[in-house]
């Protein structure tokens, strides 16, 4: 027997009604924004994250799936989804287009991790990307969609965590000064840390190991160390969350996984669900484009993940609304009923009345049996008197009742029923 892949699932069609309400909303929110859509391979080639997300992190060290094709060269299955983005934003010229550049994107995402509850090999992200301007109104303007984005689905008690990671100009004294106090306790720290320390001490912070807890505490904090220019920008996005009235908490210790991000760090975390982490996150990456090859342009993101989404959805009692499904039943007498019924089906759809067709050679019984478990309230059924007299028999299965009709009757019927 073959199973979906560890750490994959398949969304069967009785889940669909969450992703189409989460996807929806996503889509939504980003219309009214202003943001457009864009869509970017599923692979990549292997040295555009490498550059980006860089080098000594979880994602390109362990967790990505990077394969030789047919021709020798080095893909990977996209691990994140702002590389491949700015990737596309170089490639196609948008520098000169009016900046910044607002797009938006959904899409599979996959890593190799250890699967657990909100946690899988393949996941489906939502994100935004604003590339082009480093103004703090756009910081604030890509943690509103975050945030009304879950607050348009129903999500309650969320709670968004904000830092400065600083810049190129004011983080490398930070590190130094980092590394030294870690170096001091480098005899007490997890097997993670020792190596972190080598090659990217900020990650350090973001150590969950107990052991490790109360040297994190001690730590020197980054917002003591910003330059004036990242503490003006700090100081303007949080004047501009409290007029969007976005509540914040500061979070001294965020750092989050990918290299490349500069100034504003952000992550949502959701309502208390047993250690679960961030529901999602993003920031600055005002290098990132310059990095890639590009001209220099500051910019923006913040991703989630949908299934974390619809977990937190179900966890919180918020169904999505119900997707229309099929409401008639065509059933057939006989094989020259069956005809007329195929027509009869078609001419239906053609109205946009949903409906299935009966199939096989099952009697009228079996049929009606059908429909019910099937859950649809109307069948039509045709046999041959109905043939003759040019009409349809319009059962509803609520109540056993049938009429005899003509066709565009039982039509103007179902388009008025539910
Ligand atoms: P990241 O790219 O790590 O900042 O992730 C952004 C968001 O994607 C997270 O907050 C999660 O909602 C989601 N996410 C990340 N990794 C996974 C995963 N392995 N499985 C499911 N969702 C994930």
């Amino acid at each position: 027997m073959y199973k979906a892949p560890r750490g994959t699932a398949d969304i069967l069609p009785q889940e669909q009604s969450f992703w189409r309400f989460v996807e929806g909303k996503a889509g939504e929110i980003c219309q009214v924004y202003g943001y457009e859509r864009i869509d970017t391979p599923v692979f990549e080639q292997t040295d555009l994250f490498c550059r980006s997300v860089g080098e000594g992190t979880d994602i390109v060290e362990k967790q990505m799936y990077t394969f030789a094709d047919q021709s020798g060269d080095k893909m990977t299955l996209r691990p994140e989804g702002t590389a491949p983005v700015c990737r596309a934003y170089i490639e196609h010229g948008m520098h000169n287009l009016p900046q910044p550049v607002r797009l938006y994107y959904i899409g599979p995402i996959f890593r190799y991790e250890r699967p657990q509850a909100g946690r899988y090999r393949q996941h489906r992200q939502f994100g935004v990307e604003t590339i082009g301007e480093a103004d703090p109104a756009l910081d604030a303007e890509v943690i509103s969609i975050a945030w009304g984005f879950y607050a348009s689905l129903g999500l309650e008690g969320l709670r968004l965590q904000l830092n400065s990671i600083g810049c190129q100009d004011c983080r490398p004294a930070y590190l130094q000064k980092l590394t030294e106090y870690y170096t001091d306790h480098s005899q007490t720290l997890c097997p993670d840390c020792r190596s972190r320390l080598q090659r990217n001490p900020l990650r350090l912070l973001d150590c969950k190991k107990p052991s490790c807890q109360g040297i994190v505490e001690g730590a020197p904090q980054i917002s003591e160390h910003l330059c004036q220019e990242c503490i003006s920008h700090f100081g303007a996005l949080k004047d501009y969350l409290e007029r969007l009235q976005i509540p914040y908490e500061l979070n001294p210790y965020l750092v989050r996984g990918l290299d490349y991000y500069t100034r504003t760090v952000f992550e949502i975390q959701p309502e208390k669900m047993g250690g679960q982490s961030a529901l999602g996150g993003g920031g600055r990456y005002d290098n990132l484009i310059a990095q890639l090859g590009g001209r220099p342009a500051p910019a923006i993101g913040f991703a989630t993940g949908i299934e974390r989404t619809i977990l937190n959805l179900r966890h919180q009692g918020i169904l999505p609304p119900s997707v229309p499904s099929a409401r008639v039943y065509v059933a057939y007498l006989g094989q020259e009923a069956k005809r007329e019924a195929i027509k009869m089906a078609a001419r239906l759809r053609q109205s946009g009345i949903p409906s299935i067709m009966a199939s096989g050679s099952k009697g009228l019984k079996s049929q009606l049996k059908q429909a019910n478990s099937l859950g649809l309230p109307h069948v039509l059924i045709i046999g041959d008197e109905e043939m003759k007299n040019d009409t349809v028999i319009l059962r509803d299965m609520a109540i056993g009742e049938q009429t005899s009709l003509r066709l565009d009757e039982a039509l103007a019927r179902l388009q008025e029923r539910p």
